[in-house]
């Protein structure tokens, strides 16, 4: 039973669609929020969002790529039209392109620091705006335990570092605003995104989540679920002391 603890808040969540984002707009509408989803596949978003009303839930969103900020101020302006504020920021959109480093093309680099970090600045800089305004927010980053070094990520673990630094500034500059910002670190949580590094290991998906939980002291591998509710955990009003934190969720001590 849902205690609704989000009623009336406003959340916007990026890369909604699937996996990690989608669950954690769905524990944030079954709380009683407007969630508000982007992300850039239309036909994924679209299932989603009938998903979610199918279920009771107040959903909307837009197909926005949140790399182009020209993108991004509309899908705020469309949130704001939608349900009047935006209280609650998740930058949750992300994608891989692994390579060891004497493989890794420029544009490889290009596109993991493009969605996750310039993502992550226009979605918090067009949307601290309003917060800053209303003298309340929570800006929650999606990190990774891959921020402390994993082989075949030098793009990707720069930029789940690189939003450990960001978070801990903008948690700076905007707190005496009413708004936090934190940082929730996946470990292993089973998704379309270790699926497809599985695929690239050329290693079956179940062995690979075998060995997954096998590295992990509580001996199993995340699931969405696991970092939707450290991502509440943050979003919550009573947590307004907590601010700038990195929160490993990996099934045992990671930093
Ligand atoms: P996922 O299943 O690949 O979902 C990512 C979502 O983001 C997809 O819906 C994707 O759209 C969307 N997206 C990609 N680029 C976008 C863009 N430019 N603008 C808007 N949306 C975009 O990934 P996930 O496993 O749920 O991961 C979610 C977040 O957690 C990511 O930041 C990831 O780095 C982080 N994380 C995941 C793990 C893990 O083990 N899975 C561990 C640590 C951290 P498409 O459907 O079009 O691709």
């Amino acid at each position: 039973m849902s205690m609704e603890r989000f009623r009336d808040r406003t959340a916007f969540i990026t890369g909604a669609s699937r996996g990690i984002g989608k669950a954690i707009a769905k524990a944030f509408a079954t709380e009683g929020a407007n969630v508000f989803l982007i992300d850039i596949n239309e036909s994924a978003l679209t299932a989603t969002l009938n998903e979610f009303r199918e279920q009771g839930l107040k959903a909307e969103g837009a197909l926005a790529d949140v790399s182009d900020r020209k993108q991004v101020n509309a899908a705020v302006q469309q949130a704001l039209e939608a349900f009047g504020n935006i209280d609650i920021l998740v930058n949750n959109a992300g994608v891989i392109r692994d390579n060891l480093l004497f493989k890794m093309t420029e544009d490889d680099w290009d596109t993991v620091m493009n969605v996750h970090l310039k993502g992550s600045f226009n979605c918090s800089a067009e949307i601290q705006k309003i917060m800053v305004e209303n003298r309340y927010g929570r800006i929650i980053n999606l990190s990774s335990t891959s921020a402390l070094g994993n082989r075949g990520q030098a793009n990707y673990s720069t930029a789940k570092a690189g939003l450990q630094g960001f978070t801990k500034t903008l948690a700076i500059e905007l707190g005496k605003f009413g708004v936090t910002v934190n940082a929730v670190a996946p470990g292993f949580i089973e998704t379309d995104m270790t699926k497809a590094t599985a695929e690239r290991m050329g290693i079956p998906f179940e062995q690979f989540l075998q060995y997954g939980a096998s590295q992990t002291p509580v001996g199993r591998v995340g699931q969405p679920e696991d970092i939707a509710n450290a991502v509440l955990f943050f979003a919550m009003e009573e947590s307004s002391y907590v601010n700038g934190q990195v929160l490993y969720v990996a099934g045992g001590p990671k930093d």
